[in-house]
């Protein structure tokens, strides 16, 4: 939510799969990779950005250690990570290209199956998320992840997200700019509240919801989120808390 206007925005990234999903589609890529080398692959998926691929050929087989974002690579892409691990260097091109093409995930996303960080320096979000899971939804989302985002690249700063709930890993992440000792309570209780009211309605209402699945939300939300968002009592100072901080947060 809340986002300040970003020329030139990113194109839209490839869904993130989920944790089941993830381990499912890494299987088969080991299983298509194996029976392209003919030697048997143990595949550990990584978010790390610096090498996106690499390996080491034991007597045993080949493990893999590739960054997620493999997981939709096609099948020319599955050949060239054959044919890089069995030593053609040429090869490196095509693997190249493609993370160069997939490049917002790469900088942006964290591997599935990551647990988020949810004990900050001034909040503790697990304790965040029981308590306005108890007063305000009855217990409905308690298996929404709710943690701190990491801190995202310094260029990218001149739009700072709030906060929000990513539908694709069913988790609302905080800015890490909003733990600190000068943020009233009631502000992060707001923004988690807000996310959380997202992930309330993706679950029950069967229209589009007012924001995207990375948890941007839109311009305008709907009257029936608006309504349920007036539930929180401090609504209106905390709008008015981050329009006022806002410049001061976006500095970090
Ligand atoms: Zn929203």
């Amino acid at each position: 939510m809340f986002d300040a206007p970003e020329p030139g925005r990113e194109p839209a990234r490839a869904r993130l799969p989920s944790r089941e999903d993830a381990l499912v589609r890494a299987a088969d890529l080991a299983r298509r990779v194996s029976a392209l080398l003919g030697r048997p692959v143990h595949l550990r998926l990584t978010d790390n950005r610096a090498t996106l691929v690499s390996y080491r050929r034991l007597p045993e087989g080949v493990r893999l250690r590739l960054h997620h974002l493999f997981l939709d690579a096609p099948d020319t892409v599955v050949r060239a990570l054959a044919l890089y691990v069995s030593g053609d260097t040429a090869a490196r091109e095509v693997l190249e290209a493609f993370s160069h093409a997939h490049h917002g995930q790469v900088r942006r996303e964290r591997r599935p199956g990551a647990p988020l960080r949810t004990r900050g320096r001034c909040f503790d979000l697990k304790a965040v998320h029981a308590r306005l899971d108890a007063a305000y939804f009855d217990g409905r989302v308690h298996a929404v992840e709710v943690g701190w985002a990491r801190r995202p690249a310094r260029r990218t700063r001149r739009t700072i997200h709030l906060g929000g709930y990513d539908a694709r890993l069913r988790e609302v992440r905080v800015h890490p700019a909003l733990d600190r000792p000068t943020v009233p309570a009631f502000v992060v209780d707001f923004i988690v509240f807000h996310a959380l009211l997202h992930a309330d309605l993706a679950a029950t209402d069967a229209g589009p919801d007012a924001h995207d699945a990375a948890g941007r939300c839109a311009a305008e939300h709907t009257p029936a989120f608006v309504e349920r968002e007036a539930a929180f009592p401090l609504r209106e100072a905390a709008w008015r808390w981050l329009l006022e901080n806002l410049s001061s947060l976006r500095r970090g």
